[in-house]
Order: C-alpha cells, then sequence, then structure tokens
C-alpha cells in the first residue's frame, strides 16, 4: 500500500514511531494509502530543519524567494491534471471542480504572494526633526495547520504569504486528506527550493498538530479549521505570547430581497449552499427570503436542488460528489435527524444517496433543503458543514439583519437586490467580516479575508497576511535639524 511519509528537510521521512494511519477515498470507502503518524518527534525534526533553513531562506532577498515561488507555480500548473485527481481522490469532490477550481488557485495563490513579495513595503513617519521608519522582519518558523475541505488551496493560501515574508514553515496538513500536500512538496525539489524551507508533518490533530502547536521554536500559528480546534490552539499559544491567526467556522446568511433578479439569484444560492457539497466555510447555509416571494423562490429552488446530481467524483456530469469521511457523513445525517426532531420540513433530500458501481460504499447524501426552523434551534445555529441548508422568511429590511446576525458566527453573508441603497446599508449592519452583494465566493486575493465573533480572529489576504507573518520594529531616528 502507498505510504504518504513526512516531508522533513528536504526529502520523505517515515514517522519516528513508525505508525501510519489508514487514508480512505471518501468515494469509495475503501482505504487506498497509508499516512504518517506523526508525534512530537517528528515535530522536533521538522522544526529544526527549518530553523537551519531559515537564515538562507531571508538572505536570498524577496526576488529570489518570488523566483523560488514562481517556479513552484509553473510545475503545479504542469501537474495540474495529477494534482486534481489526485485531491478528488482523497477528498470526494468532483474532479472537475478540483480541477477548474482547487489547483489553478494552488497556482494563483504561489504567484500572487511572489509578486507579494517583491512589492511589500513598510511605513516610514516622518517628524519635524526625525524619521520613523518600519523595519518588517520575518518571524523565524512559523507553523501552519489547514483542514480537509479545500486542502492544498487552503494549505498554500498560509505558506505562500509565510514563505514570502521571509519565514520558513512547518505545515500540518488534515490527516484525512494529506495526498496533494504531499506532492507539492516533492515539487519544491523540481523546483530548487533549499531543503528546510518547506516541511510538512502529517497525522491526527491532537497528536501532530498540538505537538506543532505546543513547540516554542514554533513564533507563530496560521490556523484554518472548526471553531473548537482554533480556541484550542488560541490557549495552548496565549501563555507563550505568539501569534495566531484563526479562519474558523461559519453560519453564513444568504439574505434574498423580493426586488434581486429572480432567476441569477436561485441559481447562485444553490450554488452559494451546495458548492463542495456544502463543504466551504463560506457556504450560505441559512437562506433568509423576503416574505413576499418565499413561496416562489423556495419553490425555484427546491427544483433546482433537487435536480443536482450526486455521483462518481470522477465523472463530469456529477454535480455532488461524496462527503469527505464516513465520520463526517454521519455527523450530517444526525443533523438532518435534529432537524426533523426540532419540527422543520424536509423540503428536499435529507437521506444517504446509493450510488451503483465502484461507489456503492461512498459517502453521498443528498443536498437537503429545510423550512419551518425557528432561528435559534440548533440546526440553525450550529455549523453543519454539508449539503444542508435552511430557509427562513423575513418581513423586511430590519428583520432580514437581525435574522443575519442572530449567530454567534460572523464569517461571511451574501445579499441579493436590485437596490443600491439598501445593498450598502446592509452590508455595513451586517457583523461578519466578507459580504458579497449580487455574488458569492467571488475572490480578489488583495482584500482581507476571515470572520467576526466565533468565525475566527485576524484576517488572511494581501498585506494583512505578509504583516501577520512579520514583525514590525519602529526605527526612529533624530536627523539633527
Ligand atoms: P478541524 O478543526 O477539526 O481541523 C482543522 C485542522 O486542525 C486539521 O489539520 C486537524 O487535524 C487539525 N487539528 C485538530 N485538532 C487539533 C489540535 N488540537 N491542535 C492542532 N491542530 C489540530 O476542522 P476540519 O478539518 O473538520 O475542517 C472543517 C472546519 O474548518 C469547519 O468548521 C470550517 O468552517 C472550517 N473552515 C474555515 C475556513 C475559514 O477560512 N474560516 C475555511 C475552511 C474551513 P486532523 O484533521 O488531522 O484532525
Amino acid at each position: 500500500m502507498h505510504k504518504i511519509d513526512n516531508f522533513i528537510d528536504g526529502q520523505r521521512q517515515a514517522p519516528v514511531s513508525g505508525h501510519y494511519l489508514d487514508n480512505v477515498e471518501p468515494a469509495t470507502g475503501q482505504v487506498y494509502s497509508q499516512v504518517a503518524s506523526s508525534d512530537a518527534d517528528d515535530v522536533d525534526r521538522a522544526v529544526a530543519a527549518a530553523t537551519a533553513a531559515a537564515p538562507g531562506w531571508y538572505e536570498l532577498g524577496a526576488t529570489g524567494r518570488a523566483a523560488c515561488m514562481r517556479r513552484l507555480a509553473a510545475l503545479v500548473t504542469a501537474h495540474a491534471d495529477a494534482l486534481a485527481q489526485a485531491e478528488s481522490k482523497d477528498n470526494g469532490k468532483p474532479l472537475w471542480l478540483a480541477s477548474e477550481v482547487d489547483i489553478p488557485r494552488v497556482a494563483s495563490n504561489l504567484e500572487f504572494f511572489a509578486d507579494a513579495a517583491t512589492q511589500f513595503a513598510s511605513e516610514c513617519h516622518p517628524m519635524t526633526h526625525g524619521i520613523n521608519y518600519t523595519l518588517r522582519e520575518p518571524l523565524g518558523v512559523v507553523g501552519c495547520i489547514s483542514p480537509w475541505n479545500l486542502p492544498l488551496y487552503l494549505m498554500t493560501w498560509k505558506i505562500a504569504p509565510a514563505l514570502a515574508a521571509g519565514n520558513t514553515v512547518v505545515a500540518k496538513p488534515s490527516e484525512v486528506t494529506p495526498a496533494t500536500a504531499s506532492l507539492l512538496a516533492e515539487l519544491t525539489v523540481e523546483a530548487g527550493w533549499p531543503p528546510g524551507v518547506l516541511n510538512l508533518v502529517h497525522g491526527s490533530g491532537p497528536k501532530a498538530g498540538a505537538s506543532l502547536v505546543d513547540h516554542p521554536g514554533i513564533k507563530a500559528v496560521s490556523f484554518t479549521g472548526g471553531t473548537a480546534t482554533g480556541k484550542a490552539i488560541a490557549s495552548a499559544m496565549a501563555p507563550t505570547f505568539r501569534k495566531v491567526s484563526l479562519e474558523l467556522g461559519g453560519k453564513n446568511p444568504t439574505v434574498v430581497f423580493d426586488d434581486c433578479d429572480f432567476e441569477q439569484t436561485v441559481d447562485q444560492v444553490a450554488r452559494a449552499a451546495f458548492s463542495n457539497q456544502g463543504q466551504i466555510c463560506l457556504c450560505g447555509s441559512r437562506i433568509l427570503v423576503q416574505q413576499s416571494i418565499y413561496e416562489r423562490f423556495k419553490k425555484a429552488l427546491v427544483e433546482r436542488v433537487a435536480a443536482l446530481r450526486v455521483g462518481d467524483p470522477t465523472e463530469s456530469t456529477s454535480q455532488q460528489g461524496a462527503l469527505v469521511s464516513a465520520a463526517h457523513r454521519d455527523k450530517v445525517l444526525v443533523a438532518i435527524d435534529t432537524a426533523r426532531a426540532e419540527g422543520g420540513q424536509v423540503l428536499c433530500g435529507g437521506h444517504p444517496v446509493e450510488v451503483s458501481g465502484r461507489c456503492s460504499e461512498g459517502y453521498f447524501v443528498a443536498p437537503t433543503l429545510i423550512e419551518g426552523l425557528d432561528m435559534y434551534c440548533a440546526t440553525a445555529q450550529e455549523e453543519i458543514f454539508g449539503p444542508v441548508a435552511t430557509l427562513h422568511a423575513f418581513a423586511d429590511e430590519t428583520e432580514a439583519v437581525q435574522l443575519a446576525n442572530a449567530t454567534r458566527y460572523g464569517l461571511a453573508a451574501s445579499v441579493w437586490s436590485n437596490d443600491v441603497h439598501r445593498c450598502h446599508r446592509v452590508a455595513k449592519n451586517l457583523q461578519c467580516g466578507i459580504v458579497w452583494v449580487n455574488c458569492w465566493m467571488v475572490r480578489d486575493l488583495r482584500t482581507p479575508f476571515g470572520g467576526t465573533k466565533a468565525s475566527g480572529l485576524g484576517r488572511e489576504g494581501g498585506l494583512e497576511a505578509m504583516r501577520f507573518f512579520t514583525e514590525p520594529k519602529n526605527v526612529c531616528i533624530d536627523v539633527g535639524l
């Protein structure tokens, strides 16, 4: 069976313990590889390699680092098909989605932050008799911990700014989707990266992840994942005052007003709720619709969602693939049962899907829409992170904003209306880090990305990320005038 090892100091390394975990293909339910089950010993080795590599990486300068990153981006593009196949197999997402979204974005992340490395500048604050300038230096060795839903997309969204800013990295991908991270690490050798600049430690969150967070050689942690895990990481880092960036869960509202562009909105609301089987932190899982169009909108949306084809991720006709694991599939089905117990009416879906042939043991769930739930019940409050969305009616703008904000989360929202004044008002009043108006998940990598409330701390993207991965130091000079 193929073994996915750690990648430390520019080469594959078996875990010190010799232990591996099974890696399952979600679409078939079959174990198809084994991944290193790392612990503190492996983290020690990775941090040592990253520490040794740090001065050389810094001394390459912004131009040298950017050149390395651009060579890697070119190799990602050259190997895009193999990477997309690996991502789809590991995660269960449709192959076309991995090919059209995940892997191109990996290349863009590397290219974007290669540019950022060469364009990054710091502040200067002149005074009457002096001048201040701000040095922004890399932190040293940083930890990047990423989830399974957009595995390589989100890992590179972290490692690219960290490396561009001159840090070296120890990354821990999710143990359920380790494959593409390892392929990328091997491509760094072909791209001529110095050994130790990017290190991967595979394994479980509580063992490999927690050891990485606890290691004193790790100067900052950039984490994307669940809110409970983020809280544990923030608590572990706090006593040593190390930096932490947290991109956490969401329960995002989609707010549909009666003056929206109806057909386009139905399409985009379905896309926002069910892309990647609803396993995107930005998915709009609470759909709020103005009372005056509620019944008509519901009918059109149910028709649209019920028609989504669930099937083998390798087939181009499959619009929905498998959920990432049996445990996650079960969690989603329990959430649907809870919704029924809370008085929700399932409008479509609400059950597992049996896909014949090679996928007969896979983890498929029908896209599910539920109505009739109070906004404060568990279904409408807890993140399900699967193909489940709830529908709620609102009377007017005031109630729309109140319902949209009635959650402990505050990651993203989308607003659908042709009234430009209302769009600005609602966007301003929503408690979240990202608002899309008449669109969803349109991304400009320069913009601040992240959430408020229980959705996280800090922002990624553009200069925000470059600032997170550097330490500012003000130098004040008396110019003697
Ligand atoms: P988890 O929080 O379970 O895991 C995320 C990562 O953290 C994984 O690599 C995991 O390892 C690791 N981990 C788990 N426990 C610890 C620990 N104690 N110390 C250090 N690392 C740990 O999230 P999921 O992987 O289940 O991802 C889904 C969640 O991620 C959802 O809540 C979703 O909203 C959120 N998310 C947020 C995004 C954002 O930008 N705000 C974007 C994408 C997802 P392992 O998997 O091996 O257990």
